[in-house]
């Protein structure tokens, strides 16, 4: 099968951790060529380290941790904007969307995977990175820009029940992913993160009890038929 050019679209450095790592790790495996874009540096996120780093030094070393571990994923770019974290929401819609823009027609992806209208979280950065995420990939459809497929972070239907996600995309999963070889990638990266956030650190001690062999994806667009049963991307 012909390599897949693959653009992810997030807020922070370790969403693509948390969320579609092993399937990228998969995918860049087969000789796809992935390509990151993350609008902050995600330097007021929990780092549990005491004491805590100033903002900037930790958006430093949050940019390192994301850069190490795309490398581990294996992204061939990666693109940091430098919005301020937790501040997306704030910053004109038009104006994210064109910074996505700029990276479709750089990247020139056939798939877009970024986050579903819910988040996952429900982190307001999230939100703001799905509405410009998706409009610029519609905005590609109509340029003609060769964009085929666009993805959102999912999770299953237990775990949707209680994020509340379940009547959101984000909670309806309509694509599962094999990564049973790939799956330590995901637990390496997070591992990675982990240096400085809290999160990823208890993120890759869970998995490595429990590890997530199949990914859920929701698949935005083209509409999956009810009878389909999509399992690659
Ligand atoms: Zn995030």
């Amino acid at each position: 099968m012909a390599p897949k050019r693959i653009l992810v679209v997030y807020a922070h450095p370790d969403d693509e951790s948390f969320g579609p790592s092993a399937v990228l790790a998969k995918y860049a495996r087969r000789g796809a060529v992935i390509a990151g874009l993350f609008a902050t540096r995600g330097e007021h996120g929990n780092t549990g380290a005491q004491p805590a780093p100033s903002p900037v030094e930790l958006g430093r070393l949050r940019e390192c941790d994301l850069r190490d571990a795309a490398a581990v994923i294996g992204f061939r770019h990666l693109d940091v904007l430098g919005y301020e974290d937790g501040t997306l929401a704030r910053v004109p819609e038009r104006e994210l969307e064109d910074r996505i823009m700029e990276a479709v027609r750089r990247d020139r992806p056939e798939v877009i995977i970024t986050f579903g209208p819910g988040g996952i979280t429900g982190h307001p950065d999230h939100l703001a990175i799905h509405r410009a995420a998706t409009a610029a990939f519609y905005r590609a459809r109509d340029e003609g820009l060769g964009v085929r497929e666009l993805y959102y972070d999912a999770v299953g239907p237990e775990a949707a029940r209680e994020m509340q996600l379940e009547n959101l995309p984000d909670g309806c999963s309509n694509t599962w992913i094999d990564v049973s070889e790939t799956y330590p990638v995901k637990i390496e990266a997070l591992r990675i993160h982990g240096r400085h956030v809290l999160d990823a650190r208890e993120m890759a001690e869970r998995l490595e009890q429990n590890p997530q062999l199949v990914v859920p994806l929701h698949r935005a667009w083209p509409d999956v038929l009810p009878d389909e049963k999509v399992t690659d991307l």
